[in-house]
């Protein structure tokens, strides 16, 4: 389906929780969110639900997130559900890949297809200190895992942050040398937690392509401008939501793990599709796409959403 601006729809983003094993600095306060009922979070069965309505909306890729998905009870029973949604094209999840080491290999059974794994800064104890609580060993054993699992397109999700990872970018970069995984920076984006860190901390992308000038562009893929280093086996994508606004190539609607349709990241403008079925939820899922605002304002002002990260699902 497309919206109101001629933009196709393809792609959901489903929060399964707004929990979290980890609280980064930039996302979740030190103290956690409060723990909610189960009642106020979508059961496996209306995530099922509403990821079948969204697919008769003419979505094709569903990826699962949140808080942390792999904390989610029930997280296999979702995966093995959605995968099993007729013509649904692919089911991706985003994790920060601690919990893989068990989790892989049944994901993999679920029909999960592919995996983003989180992973800020290679020196163990720059991890610990911007996770608060995360071990990079536990991380890299979930790479391991998720490799022998089967996901070999891996991709990792690196936010940039000035001062803090800056000086890894090359490091990063040269994991792509021999591993056919996609390395993806994200500029941070001030909202939730870091509205208010120095300016200095906000890096635009372009950095890495100052860093490592041998990056030559290779084609984009979604929202993320990619390059690989000729010769090399994987690739680096650069998502700039600041520097370089990609509204206008957005295809994505997102869904709360308490049931809100959000048709954009940045705005507060939400439609719950709770104790809806059927042609309603497939009705309220077409009215959040014509709702999709034409672009986020987030470089002129900030972003409007008062969540954090981890109850939207990043
Ligand atoms: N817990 C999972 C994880 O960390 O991958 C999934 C949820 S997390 C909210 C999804 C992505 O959003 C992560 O890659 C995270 O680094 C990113 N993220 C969180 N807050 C951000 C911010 N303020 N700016 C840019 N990326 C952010
Ligand atoms: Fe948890 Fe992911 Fe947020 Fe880190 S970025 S606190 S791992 S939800």
């Amino acid at each position: 389906m497309t919206d109101g601006c001629g933009r196709t729809i393809r792609y959901l983003r489903l929060s399964v929780t707004d929990l979290c094993n980890y609280r980064c600095r930039y996302c979740m306060p030190e103290t956690g969110v409060e723990k909610r009922t189960h009642r106020d979070i979508l059961s496996a069965e209306e995530c099922v639900e509403i990821g079948r309505a969204a697919v008769n909306c003419g979505v094709k890729k569903i990826r699962l997130t949140g808080g942390e998905p792999l904390v989610r009870r029930g997280i296999l029973e979702i995966c093995g559900g959605l995968s099993a949604i007729g013509g649904l094209e692919e089911l991706c999840m985003t994790t920060n890949g601690s919990l893989l080491p068990d989790l892989a290999a049944p994901l993999k059974e679920a029909g999960v297809s592919r995996l983003n794994v989180s992973v800020d800064t290679l020196c163990p104890e720059r991890f610990s200190h911007i996770t608060r609580r995360g071990r990079l060993v536990d991380v890299l054993a979930g790479l391991e895992a998720a490799e022998r699992a089967g996901f070999t397109n891996l991709k990792c999700n690196v936010v940039l942050i000035g001062g803090f990872n800056d000086s890894e970018i090359r490091d990063f970069v040269a994991l792509t040398e021999h591993r056919p995984w996609e390395i993806r920076f994200i500029e941070l984006m001030p909202m939730g937690q870091c509205v208010g860190w120095e300016r200095s901390c906000f890096l635009p992308a372009e950095e890495v392509l100052r860093q490592v000038p041998a990056l030559r562009p290779c084609e984009p893929s979604g929202t993320a401008a990619r390059y690989r280093v000729p010769g090399w086996a994987g690739t680096v994508g650069l998502i700039e939501p600041l520097s370089h606004r990609f509204c206008n190539r957005c295809d994505r609607i997102r869904v709360t793990a308490d049931g809100k349709l959000k048709p954009c990241l940045h705005s507060e403008a939400e439609l719950s599709l709770r104790g809806l079925h059927g042609a309603e939820l497939e009705a309220a899922i077409r009215r959040g796409i014509a709702q999709k605002p034409e672009q986020h304002h987030l470089s002129d002002g900030g972003s409007d959403t008062p969540r954090n990260m981890n109850e939207i699902g990043g």
